[in-house]
């Protein structure tokens, strides 16, 4: 039996041995599509996780952490960072965490989310870019932002439609203390890989085309797309961050 609050060796080889599975798969991806594996990041998405379940992440040297309510964010990027401070300078542990804010936003948190989040992935308004601009403004941040698109056309998802991303990104542009620096998109949840490849291969063609037609920035080089159950097909189609959390935590 293991104690509450203690470690549980095996659990704790699962997950460690789970991740190495997934950036395996990632890789044998990126061969079957010829791209470098070092272009993919791999956010890891903790919403689901244990506390010692995280803390085990961060031992192992992970430092691209996920969280998609801002409350829970902030709540693990504390424990996270209390962690950091016990265990400096051990092996494998980083100096530093990345979060990224990966689930939808409510401009009313936007403040609260800005001093934590190094990316925001959920941007699909124009109100909430202005908001963000203004908040981050007034804390002296330049945030950096990804613009949420809907591929799929579901009308419960959130996320700009697709004819209409480009000039929302052209009108983001314009914004001062944010950096747009690329696309989030979400495949529906279906076992049918025709239609998550069509969402992704969607997302990629409107990356080109703003990148082509000069609407962004040279910054804008981010394409995050694939989750636990269709990461191998958005690395085929072009990702460069997945967002995964149940392949890890499970
Ligand atoms: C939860 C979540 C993920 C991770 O999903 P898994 O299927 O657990 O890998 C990715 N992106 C968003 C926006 C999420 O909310």
């Amino acid at each position: 039996m293991v104690l509450p609050g203690t470690r549980d060796p095996s659990q704790m080889n699962k997950i460690a041995e789970r991740i190495k599975r997934v950036e395996e798969a990632v890789a044998v991806a990126c061969a079957r599509a010829r791209r470098d594996s070092r272009d993919v990041r791999l956010v890891i998405v903790t919403k689901s996780a244990s506390d010692e379940a995280i803390q085990e992440v961060v031992r192992l040297g992970y430092n691209h952490f996920g969280e998609n309510r801002v409350q829970q964010l902030k709540k693990t990027a504390t424990l996270v960072n209390d962690y950091i401070k016990q265990h400096q300078g051990q092996t494998g542990v980083p100096d530093e965490i990345h979060w990224h804010h990966i689930g939808h936003l409510q401009r009313n948190k936007v403040r609260h989310v800005l001093p934590y989040a190094s990316l925001i992935h959920s941007v699909d308004t124009l109100r909430l870019a202005e908001e963000i601009s203004t908040a981050a403004g007034k804390q002296g941040l330049n945030s950096r932002v990804l613009l949420q698109v809907n591929t799929s056309n579901e009308p419960q998802k959130y996320g700009v439609p697709v004819g209409a991303a480009t000039h929302l990104a052209e009108q983001i542009e314009t914004l001062p203390n944010l950096q747009l620096i690329g696309l989030m998109t979400m495949a529906p949840l279906t076992r049918n890989k025709d239609v998550i490849r069509t969402c992704f291969v969607r997302a990629r063609e409107l990356f080109d085309e703003m990148r082509g037609e000069k609407i962004v920035g040279p910054q804008f080089t981010e394409l995050s797309m694939g989750m636990s159950s269709d990461y191998e097909i958005a690395v085929e189609e072009g990702a460069t961050i997945l967002r995964i959390g149940s392949a890890i935590f499970a």
